[in-house]
């Protein structure tokens, strides 16, 4: 029941947020033989974020326009960002729908400091018995009860790798699950309109932020799991390359 509306709401948000593109190649892709193609051009990038199905114990919960991540692992859960304001109660759900809860909750790892992957955590926290971290670079702009953990490349945290992507903020990270080739990518990288790097608007460094979409390309990418716009489970290596390539 919980998991047929955290769906339900997937699809009103993607629609709401535009991803106009999804509904295009679904379409497509549910009558390719009969249907003529797409009237408006394809992207240039290598793949779509079509595929909504997560690597093995990775959850989504979808908060309009940008999403939080669960990792369920044995009876421990990580939390990867946290999603604006007023969002622990979605998580909460998440973690249900996928059959955990907050008491499973070990660690709350955020990508940056921004108030968009931060947000939910003053709900989460005092309901939780986890760890707090951040980047090195970001972990002061985040005032909590608690103390938020510094940390920096190459540092473990339930079997996933931290990687400084530093640009969209001084101490943006990047999460690594080698074992699935996940990269939860924080806003070091976006899938609103095909593969790109961190949105201008919002970027501190542009120049860095250049520089850690061609260190991230390094890793053996399989999934991509943005702050915003869909997950990218299929040809995300492909169109990482690319990406990299044309920065
Ligand atoms: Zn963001």
């Amino acid at each position: 029941m919980t998991v047929y509306r955290i769906s339900r709401r997937r699809l009103f948000v993607t629609a709401g947020a535009g991803v106009v593109s999804l509904a295009v190649v679904n379409t497509v892709s549910a009558c390719s033989s009969s249907s003529s193609p797409p009237s408006r051009p394809v992207a240039t990038t290598a793949a779509q974020p079509v595929s909504t199905a997560l690597p093995d114990g990775w959850h989504r919960v979808d908060r309009s326009y940008v999403s939080a991540y669960l990792l369920l692992r044995g009876e421990e859960v990580a939390i990867v960002d946290t999603g604006t304001p007023g969002s622990a109660a979605a998580i909460e759900d998440g973690l249900k729908a996928a059959g955990s809860g907050f008491a499973a909750v070990r660690h709350v790892i955020l990508t940056h400091y921004h108030d968009d992957h931060i947000g939910g955590l003053e709900g989460i926290e005092p309901q939780v018995k986890a760890t707090i971290y951040a980047g090195s670079g970001d972990a002061a702009n985040i005032i909590t009860d608690k103390p938020v953990k510094p940390l920096n490349g190459g540092d473990e945290v339930f079997g996933l790798r931290i990687v400084d992507t530093p640009g969209h903020t001084a101490g943006h990270i990047s999460i690594f699950e080698p074992a699935t080739g996940t990269l939860v990518a924080g806003d070091a990288l976006r899938t609103q309109n095909g593969l790109e790097s961190s949105d201008p608007q919002f970027t501190t460094d542009q120049t860095l932020a250049s520089a850690s979409v061609k260190a991230l390309a390094k890793l053996d990418v399989k999934a991509i799991l943005p702050g915003h716009g869909e997950p990218l489970t299929t040809g995300a290596n492909e169109a990482l390359q690319e990406l990299a390539a044309s920065l």
